[in-house]
């Protein structure tokens, strides 16, 4: 090929490229398109591009105790979804604060990685707004004072205050962010979109029902490693439990190893060994 043949040729491609260039965006999003519905797994689920911004990873290093119990490997990875996590939500500052600080985007992104950290391809999709409030706050919705929700439109609310009481006292079972991720964790398994159903549903079924024994324990104000609260809903009792799982999960063990067991199936690990992959 001679040397003007190979000029014309390249002016035409770039030519192309300039006239096909508005429809990049939306070619990328049909190719997506056609390759999830041939392999009906959605491709970027696993695709983690980014890596962790040093001034977020700073963060995360000084005030993060999950993250520490992971090996090398394991830290890498949970940076890296803690980064897609960020990437993927829209953070509002709400009622009184002026805006969200780089330190409350990452640790709830942190808090939320930390449940789904068995399950790869969970990044609460339908959730996308994430509203951060300084303190607790009166919720309109439900007429009362709140100090974190999540709504089935796809907002997660939290005060920041009690989110950080949450992790300064890391193993007295109480935890806002595990509780309102564990909120938005269970919503996501029931909403049919790219994240839907990845809950064993015999697992499920076997949570559900230690889910009634436990709650008619406390009902009938028995002894339990739950507080009450547990037993005012099934999906109280989960955000509860999950509290419970990751903050004192040797007492949790030793009260009920079997519920225990099925936790860890459900969420695949295990926070007693936090650098095994559980099956
Ligand atoms: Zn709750």
């Amino acid at each position: 090929m001679s040397f003007i043949s190979l000029f014309i040729l390249l002016a035409l491609l770039a030519m192309m490229v300039y006239i096909v260039g508005g429809e990049v965006v939306g070619a990328v999003r049909g190719t997506r398109y056609v390759l999830n519905y041939l392999f009906r797994q959605p491709i970027n689920r696993y695709l983690i591009i980014r890596n962790l911004n040093p001034e977020y990873k700073k963060i995360l290093e000084g005030a993060f105790l999950y993250y520490h119990t992971l090996n090398v490997k394991n830290k890498r990875l949970f940076e890296k979804r803690v980064q897609k996590f960020i990437d993927s939500k829209n953070f509002y500052p709400a009622g009184e604060l002026l805006q969200v600080e780089p330190e409350m985007k990452v640790l709830i992104a942190a808090s939320a990685i930390q449940l789904t950290f068995g399950l790869p391809g969970v990044y609460f999709a339908h959730f996308k707004d994430i509203y951060v409030y300084p303190d607790f706050y009166f919720s309109e919705g439900m007429q009362q004072f709140n100090a974190g929700e999540v709504h089935k439109a796809g907002r997660i609310l939290l005060s920041w205050k009690d989110f950080v009481e949450g992790y300064v006292h890391h193993d007295n079972g109480r935890n806002l962010g595990l509780h309102e991720m564990a909120h938005a964790l269970r919503l996501e398994n029931m909403i049919k979109n790219e994240e839907y159903s990845y809950f064993d549903w015999e697992d499920i079924q076997i949570f559900n029902h230690y889910t009634v024994e436990e709650s008619n324990k406390i009902n009938q104000g028995l002894e339990s490693i739950f507080r009450p609260y547990a037993a005012v809903h099934y999906q109280e009792f989960f955000a509860v439990l999950i509290e419970v799982f990751f903050e004192q999960p040797k007492k949790l063990k030793e009260y009920h190893p079997n519920l225990y067991l099925v936790t860890s199936r459900l969420l695949r690990q295990d926070p007693m060994r936090p650098n095994e992959r559980v099956a």
